[in-house]
């Protein structure tokens, strides 16, 4: 009987683990060609300064619309992509693409906002990023602090001194950089110490609880405290509510991001919003 049923746990397994290599193999193949047929799009959600409500920044987030396999999420297809390969051209051309929006919102006299982009790990570890990034740049006409990168706390991972030399040069050529996720990963405080980056993002599950839990803004206080005595900003994601909202500015936290204020949109739906003077969110 036993034995019965541990084959029909490997069976079980077993069809399972066939329709997910199914599934990945369709969406590397089918990722092949995203970006040539102009299936890949950049959406932008708003960061907003909490103290005064100005919109001070967008993160660009890929979004992918197949004719077959329909709406895809990162959360799905950059995992693939990361582990075909494919994220090292996809990458850049987020940040060419993000660079080219930052360069118009700019000639239409947006000068002050910060365009973020996501670095994957596999850009990170790449010998050549701090040249994709440099010489896309200069291509655009962008100036430097106009642009912010988000590293994921995972490069701490592994070869510290060598994470801690590549974040210095990225630092050095002038752009914005960040921890996005802040809390999941395993950074300890001297190692974060030593990371020249200007900005911690913290994590959606510690803000989800945020004015429903009373123990929640605790994890809250703690990153933000972190920041502070390293004279970090702090930027809150996943912000969905107005309590939210309000514990966030009572605790010190500089900048939210989530539904509350916006979803992330086409670039054409925030010109609204970044007209002068114009629209305050939340
Ligand atoms: P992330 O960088 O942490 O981005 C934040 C995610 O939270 C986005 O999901 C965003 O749409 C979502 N979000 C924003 N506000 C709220 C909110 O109030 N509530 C909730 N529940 N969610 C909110 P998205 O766009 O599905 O992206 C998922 C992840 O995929 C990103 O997490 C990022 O790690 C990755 N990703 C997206 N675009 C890129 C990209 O261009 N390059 C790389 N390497 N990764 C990307
Ligand atoms: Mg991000
Ligand atoms: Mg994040
Ligand atoms: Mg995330």
């Amino acid at each position: 009987r036993a034995k019965e049923s541990g084959r029909d746990t490997y069976r079980f397994f077993s069809a399972d683990m066939q329709a997910r290599s199914l599934r990945v193999l369709q969406i590397e193949n089918a990722l092949r060609s995203a970006l040539v047929l102009g299936q890949l799009t950049l959406h932008y959600q708003p960061q907003i300064r909490l103290r005064d409500r100005q919109l001070v920044g967008v993160e660009g987030l890929l979004r992918w619309t197949h004719p077959e396999l329909g709406s895809v999420s990162p959360a799905e297809f950059i995992p693939v992509a990361e582990s075909s390969g494919q994220i090292l051209g996809m990458g850049e051309w987020v940040l060419r693409t993000a660079l080219a929006q930052a360069r118009q919102w700019r000639d239409a006299g947006c000068t002050e906002l910060v365009v973020a982009v996501n670095l994957s790990m596999v850009q990170f570890r790449h010998p050549g990023l701090v040249d994709v990034v440099s010489r896309a740049l200069a291509d655009s006409g962008v100036p430097p602090q106009m642009l912010e990168l988000e590293l994921t706390e995972g490069i701490a991972m592994d070869a510290p001194e060598q994470v801690i030399a590549i974040v210095q040069q990225l630092y050095d050529l002038g752009v914005q950089l960040s921890i996005d996720d802040f809390g999941t990963g395993y950074s300890s405080f001297s190692y974060i110490q030593r990371l020249k980056v200007h900005k911690l993002k913290i994590d959606q599950s510690f803000v989800r609880h945020l004015g429903d839990d009373p123990s929640a803004p605790h994890i809250v206080r703690a990153i933000i405290g972190l920041a502070q005595s390293l004279g970090l900003e702090t930027i809150a994601e996943g912000v969905e509510t107005a309590a939210q909202r309000d514990v966030l500015l009572g605790l010190g936290c500089d900048t939210g991001q989530g539904y509350y204020f916006s979803r992330p949109m086409p670039a054409a739906d925030l010109d609204g919003l970044l007209a002068p003077n114009h629209a305050v969110l939340g």
